[in-house]
Formats: C-alpha cells, sequence, structure tokens
C-alpha cells in the first residue's frame, strides 16, 4: 500500500485519535508489574496512564495523566548521548558500539568479554559513556542537562527527584560495578563516583508526557525544534539517534516492537516511552506497569494502536 498522508490536519483531529488510542490501551491497565528495584519507582501506582502527541506541524493532544512528572529514567540516554554526540563527533564511536546487545540492559558478562567498549549508548554501560562524556565536559554536567531538558521542553519546572535520585545511588550497585569495570579498562574519564552522580540523576529527572513529546520534537523533525525552530542537532545525528533507538531502544524487545509497531522509540523503567515517527511527530506515553522484558505494558499498547490509527511505519 503506498504511504498516505497522516489522517491528523488539526489538534481537534489529534485529539480524537488520541482518546479513541487512549481509551483502547485504558483497557489493559493494571498489566505488569512495577519496577522495584529502585525503590523510590515502587510507590507509583499502577494505573497511571498519560500519552501526548506532538505534531511537527504544531498540533497537540494529551490525554489521562500526560500533565502528571514521572522519572524519566533510561529515556535520558537519549538526550545525553545527543549532548556527548555534540561534544566528541565521531570519536565517541571510539568508545562504545551501535550493534543491539541481545542482553539485559544492565549487563556485566558481555562487557568483560568485549573488552570495556558497551554495545551501544542506550544499555547502561554505553550510557555511562555518555554520562562520562558530560560529566568531563562541562564544569556542571547536572546542571548541563537539566537545561537542555528544559530547553527542549519549554518547561523551566521540570528538576530532578532528589528522593529517585538517593534511592537509586543506594541501591545501584550493579551501575556501580559497571562503572568501575569501564575504569578498569581505561574508558572512563571521570572519577566513577562523579559520573555516576551524573547518571542517577539523569535517571531522576521528573518529567510529564506532555514536556517529552515536545522535547523529542527535534528528533521527529529531522533536528530542528518544531516548536522554537531552533537547531539542536544536525539533521545526520538526529537520524543517527533514530537508528539507534529502533535498533536498541527497548531492551529485549526490540525486535517485536519493530514487528508490531515499527517507529524508534525508547523506554524506561519508570514506564514512560517516548518516540517518533520520523518527518511527522513526536509520542510520548507513560505508565508504570512493565511488561516481561522491563517495557510499559500499556504504554507498548498504546503506541501500536496510535501507529495502526495513523498509518504510519518507518518500515
Ligand atoms: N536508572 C536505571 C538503571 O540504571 C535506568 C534503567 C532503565 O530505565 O532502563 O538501572
Amino acid at each position: 500500500m503506498p504511504p498516505t498522508e497522516h489522517p491528523i490536519h488539526s489538534s481537534e483531529d489529534l485529539q480524537q485519535i488520541v482518546d479513541d488510542v487512549y481509551a483502547r490501551a485504558a483497557r489493559d491497565l493494571g498489566k505488569g508489574k512495577v519496577a522495584t528495584y529502585i525503590p523510590a519507582l515502587a510507590r507509583v501506582p499502577i494505573e497511571r496512564f498519560g500519552m501526548a502527541v506532538a505534531t511537527n506541524d504544531g498540533y497537540f493532544a494529551s490525554a489521562g495523566d500526560a500533565a502528571t512528572p514521572f522519572a524519566i529514567q533510561s529515556v535520558s540516554k537519549v538526550f545525553v548521548l545527543m549532548l556527548a554526540m555534540r561534544l566528541r563527533g565521531a570519536s565517541l564511536w571510539n568508545r562504545v558500539g551501535r550493534e543491539p546487545s541481545g542482553n539485559p540492559f544492565n549487563s556485566l558478562v558481555q562487557l568483560e568479554y568485549e573488552k570495556g567498549i558497551p554495545r551501544n549508548p542506550l544499555i547502561n554501560a554505553g550510557a555511562h559513556i555518555a554520562t562520562d562524556c558530560v560529566t568531563a565536559g562541562h564544569a556542571d554536567p547536572k546542571q548541563t542537562i537539566l537545561d537542555e531538558m528544559r530547553r527542549l521542553a519549554g518547561n523551566d519546572a521540570i528538576d530532578f527527584d532528589p528522593e529517585v535520585a538517593a534511592s537509586e545511588r543506594a541501591t545501584g550497585h550493579r551501575n556501580a560495578a559497571i562503572a568501575n569495570f569501564l575504569k578498569a579498562n581505561g574508558n572512563l574519564e571521570s572519577a566513577v563516583d562523579d559520573m555516576l552522580d551524573v547518571y542517577f540523576h539523569q535517571c531522576s529527572i521528573a518529567m510529564t508526557c506532555e514536556d517529552l513529546a515536545r522535547a523529542a520534537g527535534f528528533l521527529a523533525n529531522r533536528g530542528v525544534d518544531p516548536r522554537t525552530g531552533v537547531r539542536i542537532a544536525t539533521e545526520r545525528k538526529a537520524r543517527r539517534i533514530n537508528a539507534l533507538m529502533a535498533t536498541c531502544g527497548l531492551y529485549d524487545a526490540v525486535g517485536s516492537f519493530a514487528f508490531h509497531v515499527g517507529i524508534p522509540a525508547k523506554s524506561g523503567v519508570g514506564g514512560g516511552m517516548m518516540a517518533v515517527v520520523p518527518g511527522d511527530m513526536a509520542i510520548a506515553v507513560w505508565s508504570p506497569g512493565l511488561d516481561r522484558q522491563g517495557n510499559s505494558y500499556v504504554g507498548v499498547r498504546a503506541l501500536e494502536i496510535f501507529v495502526n490509527a495513523i498509518g504510519r511505519s518507518v518500515f
């Protein structure tokens, strides 16, 4: 079937589609399990569900808990990667690969076999490399990351959730092991604790679906923020980040997500997901019940129903 123009010609059209998708996906609310390995995440009610969509043409719609902040967790890896690419250019890829890992996101085994070069920047080990670049490259790296998120979302109220950051620091022994392993292999410039402090804070950033749908706009719009017209990344970098999300963005479920949904996306253990339809729009969903692979159960459903409704896929 030849690609058709997407059926959205106003915010009202978009709102109707979002309301319909929301109602259908909400039937699965309660399924999955809220992440508990970071204790502060365990207190979030499983019935929470928000969705927001921002098109490159400026249409916007949201539903449910779209204005409720949640810890973006691994969704932050995409933005910190963009900052690291900006700082280091092509040399970044001497320190981290670009292949799906086929292993859990916090695996140590693969890192040992592969001599401290993480498979990709969207698993924890690879994200530590990107965070390390930002930690070494900025006087106040936490503020740099926060400022970028505020600018991209157009919301100066975005902040770290100190309780989530502290909770993760107290229990983040696996991340500490990964970081020490990178250091032992000569693949970490900053002090381990400095990099981890930045990493735990970036994961704790509290944003809403409305914020995230806006913040992802530059990825949907060839590197230019569609809301402000400001270039955030070159067109090539935006395309490459989308390629990494499409191949590495959903833990061990990236293949079936491509099969069923077919757009670049990144998920986090807080239940947030950010997705882009390149050239068209950015979508954010949040529901904290996770499936067996660690992706939001209802979030994946909502994205699947949504892309079917608008007839879009990158494949
Ligand atoms: N802060 C989490 C961790 O490093 C992020 C994991 C995730 O969202 O995938 O364990």
